[in-house]
């Protein structure tokens, strides 16, 4: 039974979890993918690889980076444990950054409106996840400027699947035709914008990001999305320029203002973008 009440509060708690599970994934993935990268380079040059600790979403458990603290389960509750130590390691007093229960917040009040417009159903399942990947990536790429494969690939195939399931209301030719044209067009500016400049202006990232982007809501949705994208990725880097959170040569990922732009099409349609500026 659908209850526009319950279902939200059930998915709500169930997207706390999710979002501290997320917090390990931002900056656990980062972390693995530059290991496996290391032991690759030393094994592409005949060197045997270093041994080392097993380190992945699971092991070890998670530590105070300041003082090594092991943190108890008590104090890994999301939102709550934060409050309850004030931002602040219980051992050590380092403090632990807002972001952590923000992004968990943030993975609730998604999870909550999937639920609150689709029930608990394949549909509200699968729209949850979407918003959880891009959540993910969003902060991967702010903090590392990578926007890694394990995500984006998984993704753009569960679009494509959720299309032929009739998950999502996308057509699943739509959803195909989303993935290519995604791809391609971002392909295709990459390659002029490096032949007109010599420079390299985004990443393969961004093209898988946004052939994701595509399978999910259809071809239909890729101006708007790119527009709002750019837009708003134009308005906050000029912002950081001007005011000096961007340092010299840093480049400003363009991967968040993409998600961040899905994710708006997730909750209001990709149509509202194109009525807010009238076409
Ligand atoms: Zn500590």
């Amino acid at each position: 039974m659908f209850s526009p009440v319950l279902d939200p509060a059930v998915a709500g708690v169930f997207g706390l979890l999710v979002g501290s599970f997320l917090n390990v994934v931002i900056y656990r993935l980062p972390k693995m993918l530059e290991r496996q990268w290391a032991a690759d380079c030393a094994d592409l040059q005949g060197q045997e690889p270093a041994p080392a600790e097993p380190f992945n979403l699971v092991r070890p458990r998670s530590r105070c980076r300041q003082c090594g603290h092991l943190v108890r389960w008590y104090e890994n509750i999301p939102v709550l444990s934060w409050l309850v130590l004030r931002g602040r390691c219980s051992a050590c007093s380092a403090p632990i950054g807002l972001r952590y229960p923000l992004v968990e917040l943030s993975t609730a009040a998604l999870f909550a409106f999937c639920a609150w417009r689709w029930g608990i159903s394949p549909a509200g399942l699968a729209w949850a996840g979407f918003a959880a990947a891009l959540l993910a990536l969003a902060m991967i790429d702010w903090d590392t400027a990578l926007l890694p494969d394990d995500i984006t690939l998984p993704l753009l195939w569960a679009g494509i699947v959720a299309a032929a399931l009739r998950w999502t209301p996308t057509p699943l030719a739509d959803a195909v035709w989303g993935a290519v044209a995604g791809y391609l067009s971002l392909w295709l500016v990459y390659q002029g914008f490096k032949l007109a400049t010599g420079k390299e202006g985004m990443g393969y990232g961004d093209f898988k990001l946004f052939a994701a982007l595509g399978a999910w809501f259809g071809w239909q949705a890729l101006v708007p999305i790119i527009l709002m994208a750019s837009v708003i990725g134009a308005v906050v880097g000029i912002a950081l320029k001007v005011g000096g959170g961007l340092r010299e040569g840093r480049y400003m990922p363009f991967g968040p203002f993409l998600a961040g732009a899905g994710l708006w099409c997730l909750a209001f349609g990709p149509q509202s973008v194109l009525d807010a500026i009238g076409l």
